[in-house]
């Protein structure tokens, strides 16, 4: 199942990141936090009772003139949306209701999605819950009053949010499609690969809604199986948004790797590996997707003999942490291998959901101490008592040690290595958790 995406939309000022900060803090996360991934996060999971759910947050953006803040409201609430299964709309109890709240809550409410209505600033519950009241002419429901800053009121608020959430359908996982969101920059060449693989002969195409309105899937069946090409609604119609504003377009990247078995990271062959692709890169390495690098408009460039290397190299140097991701070049516009790249996302739909036995593994790992003693601190020693697979997508093993506090990250990342040599798993980040077990 995955997990339902939340966001933040409002105003600048009204104290958006600072909310998104507060829950994003109660995030309990299986793996450390990656180096080299960016640390001005504006997704986070959060949990909260049994739920976990992935938060987006759209501020940070401060626009100078109000047309301005009204044009971009509205891309972000568009964006949120398409993307978002419940959309937490925040005002600001200090300015009071503004026009652009008004409008956006038009839009909003049109949409017909879950809409929770929070009033942040309210930093006495005592004194100043009388300003909530005029909030009710948004006519999106009871305004809940919180104070981010504090912090006051948030349960109630998670409980508001929590109860929008879709119940989990039991046919859902039973379906065999393998799904597959492209994403990267504008520009990259993301609609022009979809267009191409539809437009391939012996690809059977149809179109299916997506979870959320306003989104569109598209099926592909290749050789009898089954891809679910995701969010595919900006793509295939070519109708072109430009897409100015990164923090906007970054609600439907997260939506849609979160939904995605494989998700494909499309670079520009012409431009090489930047920045933003980076960005992009760390949504679907941290979500646990498997990935591929996709180097696209291969055919545009000069190259020689050592091209491809070269290009390789640097990708990873700048990716050192997704060393597990192959990379492709490919061209949408001729169409250059993209056979190759189907073939390469069915090899990591195997792997990501590979079963190995607590023998097998024991036996990896038994050997691996054996070559390379773990660690020690004050004459104490890291013993690793074994290893049993706890889930799939991303393979996820639990490894029992004597002392949590004696296990290294390099020490774990030896393992690692060990086991993908064993086992491959290429195209597929594995998780460790690391339990004491006395
Ligand atoms: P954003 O632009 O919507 O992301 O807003 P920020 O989170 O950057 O907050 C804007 C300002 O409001 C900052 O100066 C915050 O310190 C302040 N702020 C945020 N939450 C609260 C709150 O609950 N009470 C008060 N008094 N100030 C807050
Ligand atoms: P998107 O914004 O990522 O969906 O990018 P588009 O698919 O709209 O492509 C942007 C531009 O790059 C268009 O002018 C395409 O014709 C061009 N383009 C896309 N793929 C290729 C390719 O493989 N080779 C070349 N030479 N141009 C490409």
């Amino acid at each position: 199942m995955s997990k339902p995406i939340v966001a933040i939309i409002g105003r600048p000022n009204v104290g958006k990141s600072t909310l998104f900060n507060r829950l994003a803090k109660a995030r309990i996360s299986i793996v450390d936090d990656t180096p080299g991934v960016t640390r001005d996060r504006i997704y986070a999971d959060v949990e909260w009772l049994n739920y976990k759910f992935t938060m987006i947050d759209t501020g940070g953006i401060e626009p100078e003139s109000n047309d301005i803040i009204l044009s971009q409201m509205r891309r972000q609430a568009e964006a949120a949306i398409a993307s978002a299964d419940v959309i937490v709309f925040l005002v600001d109890n200090k300015t009071g209701l503004t026009d652009s709240d008004m409008h956006v809550a038009n839009m909003l409410r049109k949409s017909h999605k879950p809409v929770v209505l929070v009033v942040n600033k309210v930093d006495d519950m005592q004194t100043q819950t009388m300003g909530i009241y005029e909030f009710y002419n948004l006519g999106l429901g009871d305004p809940i009053p919180i104070s981010a800053g504090q912090p006051l009121n948030l349960g109630d608020m998670l409980d508001a949010i929590v109860e929008y959430f879709p119940q989990p359908t039991d046919d859902e996982e039973e379906d065999d499609a393998i799904k597959v969101a492209i994403i990267g920059k504008p520009n990259v060449g993301k609609s022009s690969l979809v267009n191409k693989i539809c437009g391939e002969e012996r690809v059977i195409v149809s179109e299916i809604a997506g979870t959320t309105r306003d989104s569109v899937d598209t099926e592909v069946t290749i050789d009898d199986q089954k891809y679910v090409l995701i969010d595919t609604a900006g793509l295939r119609k070519r109708k072109k948004v430009t897409e100015a504003i990164e923090k906007y377009s970054i609600i439907r990247t997260v939506a849609a790797v979160e939904r995605a078995d494989i998700v494909l990271i499309m670079i520009d062959a012409n431009e090489g590996i930047t920045e933003q692709d980076t960005k992009i890169a760390g949504i679907a390495h941290e979500a646990g997707k498997g990935c591929i690098i996709v180097v696209n408009k291969w055919d545009s460039i000069e190259k020689n003999d050592k091209t491809m290397n070269a290009y390789l190299k640097d990708i990873t140097n700048t990716l050192a942490y997704m060393q597990y991701a192959p990379c492709m070049f490919i061209s949408a516009m001729t169409g250059q291998r993209i056979g190759k790249l189907f073939d390469m996302i069915h090899t990591i739909a195997q792997n990501q959901t590979l079963r190995i036995s607590t023998g097998l593994l024991n036996d990896v790992l038994y050997e691996a101490t054996a070559m390379n003693q773990p660690p020690h601190d004050k004459g104490k020693a890291l013993k690793i008592l074994y290893m049993t697979q706890v889930s799939v997508k991303p393979p996820t093993f639990v490894l029992f040690v004597n002392d949590k506090e004696l296990m290294h990250f390099s020490y774990l990342r030896y393992i690692e290595n060990q086991m993908r040599e064993a086992f491959g798993f290429k195209g597929t980040p594995i998780h460790f958790i690391v339990r004491e077990k006395g």
